[in-house]
């Protein structure tokens, strides 16, 4: 992996704190607020709290963070449903920082978790230790001709801009592309196209600092079990610090069709013929809400040069309605890719949606339950269920392409289909009784998905306990627990989602 090149750059964020001349010594801003008489000295605001006093830090590139509005700004995530405090945050300057803290936090015995962009909703990056920002190392580093070498705080939307400009693009974007490639690397990263596997299927080569605080480089060749284990390893096992991502050649066009159906049986005979042609992009399916009920909506999209665009009436041949009927929207490339980000940015303007309360579901099943499974559910939703920034989404997934073992996807039938449920509150929160009617929802449609082979995509709200995880992960569990006992053998990177 090569550690400079033409490219690079750095959000202006990353340089102010990154800057080794900021510091004089390695915290910042720790608020005194009160004397510890026993101990004879001043504490601050994070001590009083059960913090431990990082008094005697190594020296940083970046900061150490104890004062109580920067730790309170890492204390939620998206879901607004669990609130965890951290002891300290480290903005940190350089990967070394993160070596080096993680080494104090494994000696000092206090826990560690890496926050993106915090987009989680169930306080899977939470901590009541140490938080490191990814967000501090953004820098893309290189873009060659088929792959970038970035750091794990930049985001894919930036990745996918910088990229464009050299006529490429990841092959697989997350519908929204706000997302940290360090956050979506931990869990998979599912986009619209059906047969490139998840984002971490494209993956060529990682920087990670494992749990015992050494930096390594692993890969497919080198170092394979490591590299295995951090692809939708939920950060258990290290700190994904950078990363060698595939680029294909990015056409310049995208053109999306949407075809409505009232009865679920069409939709899917309608989707798995789409499928079986794989002639388009992508093909998934959305849920528009219409009157009393909610309607399907197939939707597919084929990317084109302007000079050789797609012909509608064969892609769209065999289906139970002729392809004239199709809603169809030609846009460039980007703003295809980024029609998400602009929905989500009005919808933060109008809605407040971040502050919302976002009990999500996400469920993988397998050819043979999706069908039954979804025309069971999606009757049965009220508006609570959805919420005015909610939406349903159906992400069908070529069961080979899916490479990455520590993503846990049935296994039983060619494609997989990943069922999501994004409920929104209709206000602001914190609102802990609508949380815990939607926890308690959330359960048992996942019981009910369990029982037909399905497993959570782990982005979601799901009380889950130490035997859930052991049935998610199956006949891997004890290969999860053996690179776990490896590579952070104190256990303390990542309590948030409970699994060790
Ligand atoms: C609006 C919206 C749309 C979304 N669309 C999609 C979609 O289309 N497809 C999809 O697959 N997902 C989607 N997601 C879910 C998303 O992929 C996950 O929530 C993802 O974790 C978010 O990335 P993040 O940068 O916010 O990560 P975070 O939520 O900050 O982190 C996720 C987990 O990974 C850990 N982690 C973060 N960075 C690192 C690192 N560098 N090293 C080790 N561990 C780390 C965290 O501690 C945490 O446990 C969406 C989420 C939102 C809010």
């Amino acid at each position: 992996m090569e550690h400079t090149g033409r490219h690079a750059w750095r959000t202006a964020e990353a340089k102010c704190s990154s800057r080794r001349t900021l510091l004089t010594g390695a915290v910042a801003s720790a608020m005194v607020v009160g004397f510890d008489s026993l101990g004879g000295r001043w504490v601050s605001a994070a001590e009083a709290a059960g913090c431990p006093s990082f008094d005697d830090v190594p020296p940083l590139d970046g900061m150490l963070h104890l004062d109580s509005a920067t730790r309170q700004e890492d204390a939620a995530d998206n879901g607004n449903i669990i609130e965890r405090m951290p002891c300290a945050v480290l903005r940190p300057g350089s990967v070394a920082d993160i070596a080096k803290m993680i080494r104090y936090c494994r000696a000092h015995g206090i826990k560690v978790a890496t926050r993106g962009q915090a987009h989680s909703t169930y306080g899977q990056g939470l901590v009541n230790g140490l938080l490191i920002e990814n967000r501090s190392l953004s820098t893309i580093h290189s873009i060659g001709a088929d792959s970038a070498d970035v750091d794990a705080g930049v985001l894919w939307q930036e990745l996918l801009l910088a990229a464009y400009e050299h006529g490429l693009t990841p092959p697989v974007l997350t519908r929204y592309t706000g997302l940290s490639v360090g956050g979506t690397l931990s869990v998979g990263g599912i986009g619209v196209r059906n047969a490139h596997g998840a984002q971490i299927d494209q993956v060529r080569e990682l920087e990670v600092v494992t749990g015992d605080g050494r930096v390594q480089r692993c890969s497919q060749r080198r170092k394979s079990q490591l590299f295995e284990a951090m692809l939708g390893g939920l950060g258990q096992c290290g700190v994904i610090t950078r990363a060698r991502v595939g680029l294909v050649p990015a056409k310049p066009m995208a053109r999306s069709y949407v075809l409505s159906y009232s009865d679920n049986t069409t939709f899917f005979r309608d989707m798995r013929t789409l499928l079986s042609w794989g002639e388009l992009d992508g093909v998934f399916g959305l849920w528009a809400p219409q009157a009393t009920s909610l309607v399907y909506q197939l939707n597919a999209v084929a990317f084109f040069d302007p000079s050789a665009p797609p012909d509608n009436d064969y892609l769209l041949r065999g289906l139970s309605q002729p392809p004239i009927t199709a809603v169809t929207t030609d846009a460039g490339y980007l703003d295809w890719a980024q029609q998400v980000d602009r929905m989500l940015a009005q919808a933060r303007l109008a809605l407040n949606w971040d502050e919302l309360v976002k009990p999500w579901f996400a469920v993988w099943l397998d050819d043979h339950a999706i069908e039954h499974y979804v025309s069971d559910l999606v009757p049965s939703l009220t508006a609570a269920d959805v919420g005015p920034g909610g939406q349903l989404m159906l992400l069908p997934q070529r069961r080979s392409s899916l490479t990455q073992p520590f993503l846990r996807v049935p296994a039983g039938t060619p494609w997989v289909y990943l069922f999501n449920v994004l409920t929104t509150s209709a206000q602001p929160g914190p609102d802990p009784a609508f949380a815990d009617t939607m926890l308690a929802r959330n359960r048992r449609w996942f019981d009910q998905a369990r029982d037909v082979g399905g497993t959570q995509y782990p982005i979601g709200s799901l009380e889950f306990d130490h035997a859930d995880w052991a049935a998610q992960y199956g006949d891997l569990w004890p290969r999860f627990r053996r690179r776990k006992r490896r590579h952070d053998p104190d256990r303390i990177l990542t309590p948030g989602p409970g699994i060790f």
